[in-house]
């Protein structure tokens, strides 16, 4: 029989999991219903168009942080009202289309922003739908380039302005206080971060009388963490508890819609970057792979000093100690210090996992790079791509 749909393509290239999506997806809609709480997908995280018609297909809405990501969204078919749009430096263009264009909420980030919305909003004579992110000055647990809720952080209103903003929206009739936003930080990999937000969101909402100022809804922002050590085992995040310990430790009015901004725990295990071995250079002491991907497709181990399980998918014989290096002119352009890989070896194939959130929709185009192509897995399929072979090789094989 005939092979057909099998794309062949250049590497490196992302391979994206349909199936395990689906599978995710469908748990964190069943966490979250059980208990009528409403899921904002953090576009930013991966705006993949056959992710987010996934995305849109389970039901949930979106969290932007761009008009360009408010706009996206609106064509990839979202309803405004399911689309919320925060960030700490929305341009007066950006404020005036997204009041135009009947979204559910802009979260509100500084005093000083608010003052523009609500000039923006008297003149277009548009009620403004405000949400106040309030950085409640707790720590997340995490690195330090991606906690968000330190009061040294650039995001948030700091709780010592709160009262000063809500007497703002009380006295300019064109903003429509809604409720209180948050929004502590990314990849969180333990409970305490969640429950400490629980109980300054509660304080917070008695002591500000938050109910009394007409609220109807809370954003508890995202930031569930995923297993990047051992995404083969857990890959799907456990969405259930994470849902019940807000359930469990809110202490809030009923009628009070509960939101969630979840990217990374949705989409990130469901990616991955499929790279092959240019060189294995023996230096002073060090092997370095050296493969075709870099930092420009992945850019969090740069960054973060992030860590991802990488697999050699073409060998599994021996074990060799090795740094695994992309071509990129900087020495930060690495993907894993002395790991252990079988024995590696030019046209190797490398399969680095947990590449579905920030590493396409962060890549870039430093050394003029260009984009790279991605393959879909749909259903149980476990290899779609035919990766087209190269000069001089001694080894090859194709993706397992
Ligand atoms: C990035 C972001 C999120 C999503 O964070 P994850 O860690 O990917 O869940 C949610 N809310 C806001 C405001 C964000 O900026």
């Amino acid at each position: 029989m005939p092979i057909r749909n099998i794309p062949v393509i250049p590497t490196p290239y992302y391979q994206y999991d349909l199936g395990l999506l689906d599978n995710t997806l469908a748990l964190a809609s069943s966490g979250s219903s059980r208990y009528g709480f409403h899921i904002h997908y953090a576009l930013k995280a991966n705006y993949d168009p056959r992710i987010l018609s996934g995305i849109r297909e389970a039901g949930f809405g979106v969290d932007c942080v761009s008009l360009n990501e408010v706009q996206y969204a609106l064509a990839g078919g979202f309803e405004p009202s399911t689309i919320v749009f925060a960030g700490v430096g929305k341009s007066d263009l950006e404020i005036e289309e997204a009041l135009l264009s009947g979204i559910l909420c802009l979260n509100i980030e500084s005093v000083e922003e608010l003052e523009v919305v609500g000039m923006i909003a008297a003149r277009l004579q548009v009620k403004a739908p405000v949400v106040l992110r309030v950085n409640p000055d707790l720590p997340a647990m995490t690195h330090p380039h991606i906690t968000t809720g330190l009061k040294v952080n650039k995001f948030g209103i700091a709780v010592a302005r709160l009262q000063e903003a809500l007497v703002r929206c009380k006295n300019q009739p064109w903003l429509n206080f809604l409720g209180l936003h948050f929004h502590i930080g990314s990849q969180i990999s333990s409970q305490q971060p969640f429950e400490a937000l629980c109980q300054a969101a509660n304080r917070i909402w008695h002591d500000f009388d938050i109910s009394g100022h007409g609220a109807t809804m809370i954003n508890l922002g995202g930031g569930l963490g995923i297993d990047y050590l051992d995404p083969v085992n857990n890959p799907i995040p456990d969405f259930e508890g994470f849902f019940k310990l807000f359930h469990d430790k809110l202490d809030l009015p009923g009628e009070i819609s509960r939101h969630f901004e979840l990217g990374r725990s949705l989409t990130g295990q469901c990616g991955a970057l499929v790279t092959r071995v240019l060189y294995v250079k023996k230096g002073a002491g060090k092997r370095h792979v050296i493969v075709d991907a870099g930092m420009t497709e992945l850019i969090r181990p740069a960054l973060y000093g992030a860590i991802h399980l990488i697999e050699n998918i073409t060998t599994i014989d021996g074990a060799e100690m090795y740094d695994v290096v992309g071509p990129i002119c900087e020495s930060s352009d690495c993907f894993g210090k002395d790991i252990i890989l079988p024995y590696t070896f030019r046209g190797d194939l490398l399969k680095i996992y947990s590449c579905g959130a920030y590493a396409e929709s962060m890549s870039m185009n430093y050394n003029l790079r260009g984009t790279i192509g991605k393959v879909y897995l749909e259903g149980h399929s476990k290899s779609s791509a035919k990766v087209i072979p190269m000069t001089g090789l001694q080894r090859f094989s194709a993706v397992r």
